[in-house]
């Protein structure tokens, strides 16, 4: 949405009545939570039918549920959402299952500068915008006949990792690509994944200073996935594989902190020049080496699934805030964009 439809609806909202809204699923219960605790109202966009598990989570429960049919119907009933003077916080779940360019559309204002799906979504573009903020990247192999050491090969819209595997030269590649489909090629790099969960404040005036706004970093985990993460109990050969199942808490060397907010700074920098700034919580994955240099292998340019590890509070944002998720840090800078009278500078 342009910014003066942004502005002309903002306008028309009751800045008392501002009402916190995400897909029930995902990071929503952190978002609820959070969003309650900074005194917002909430509402649960639910598709079909409310999920039950709200009701064993008081705490995290929204005020009141929105029912769609589906979630593009979610598009026709922006109206709707307008008059409850609703904003919408944008999740992993909510942009894939709605699809990037229906999110682009819709008529709700949002959390976040929608215009960094068009560099995320499209992964010659995130390598475009990374190398050249000057993040190093696993070394992309073009031609699969050029495979001539460990590489990991990855589907285009794949889902947490689904179907990526490895080769070791172009026979493997033959063997396991199927016809047909988008893929790219990476050097499969080892060490210790890392994936850091940041979040970029165009508002903040004190912390650690970007040309514009403070970067913070608030936790760190690192995905559990199957069955490359346990590979080492079968005692017969197995072809790993990288699905998502779950996340687990993680703590960076101290002295790796510095190069680790050298990269969220770069990646921010550039998204400001590029496209007018990367607004709230996004995540790097990285690979530590054993020589200690970090390798980016993809970004998230919002809330993701490894932050519901710190509802209360991480080992990082701990020496930042008291008992602050990264939905509740949402929260919070929509309260401070409201009370600085910069509201449309955090969203779109
Ligand atoms: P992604 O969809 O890019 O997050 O990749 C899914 C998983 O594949 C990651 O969490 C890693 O475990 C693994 N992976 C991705 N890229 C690389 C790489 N270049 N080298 C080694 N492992 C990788």
């Amino acid at each position: 949405m342009c910014i003066d439809r942004l502005v002309k609806i903002l306008k028309g909202y009751e800045f008392d009545e501002i009402t916190l809204a995400t897909l029930c699923s995902h990071t929503s219960l952190q978002i609820f939570h959070g969003a309650r605790k900074e005194g917002f109202k909430t509402l649960g966009l639910a598709v079909g039918e409310v999920p039950r598990y709200y009701d064993a989570y008081p705490q995290a429960k929204p005020d009141d549920f929105f029912v769609l049919e589906n979630h593009v119907e979610v598009l026709e009933r922006a109206a709707e959402l307008r008059e409850r003077n609703v904003i919408v916080i944008p999740h992993g779940s909510l942009v894939e299952y709605l699809g990037a360019e229906n999110y682009m559309m819709l008529e709700v204002p949002t959390f976040g500068n929608r215009r960094v799906l068009q560099w995320e979504s499209d992964r010659t573009k995130t390598r475009q915008w990374l190398t050249s903020a000057g993040v190093p990247m696993p070394q992309e192999i073009q031609d699969p006949r050029d495979i001539a050491s460990p590489v990991i090969v990855k589907f285009y819209g794949a889902k947490g990792g689904q179907g990526f595997f490895l080769a070791k030269n172009y026979t493997d590649f033959e063997k396991g690509i199927e016809p047909g489909a988008q893929y790219t090629i990476q050097e499969f790099v080892l060490g210790t994944r890392f994936y850091f969960h940041y979040f970029y404040s165009p508002l903040a005036t004190t912390g650690y200073l970007l040309t514009k706004g403070a970067l913070e970093m608030l936790g760190i985990d690192r995905r559990l996935e199957a069955n490359v993460d346990e590979i080492y109990r079968a005692d017969f050969a197995v072809k790993p594989t990288f699905v998502v199942t779950g996340n687990i808490p993680v703590v960076l060397r101290e002295k790796l902190l510095d190069p680790a907010f050298d990269l969220g700074r770069r990646v921010v920098e550039k998204s400001i020049e590029l496209f007018g700034g990367m607004i709230g919580p996004f995540c790097l994955e990285t690979m530590v080496t054993d020589a200690l240099e970090f390798k980016v292998f993809e970004v998230s340019a919002r809330l993701v699934a490894g932050t519901n590890l710190y509802p209360t509070g991480s080992p990082y944002s701990d020496f930042v805030y008291d008992s602050m998720s990264c939905g509740r840090r949402i929260a919070l800078e929509i309260r401070n964009a409201l009370r600085s009278n910069q509201l449309s500078t955090v969203l779109s």
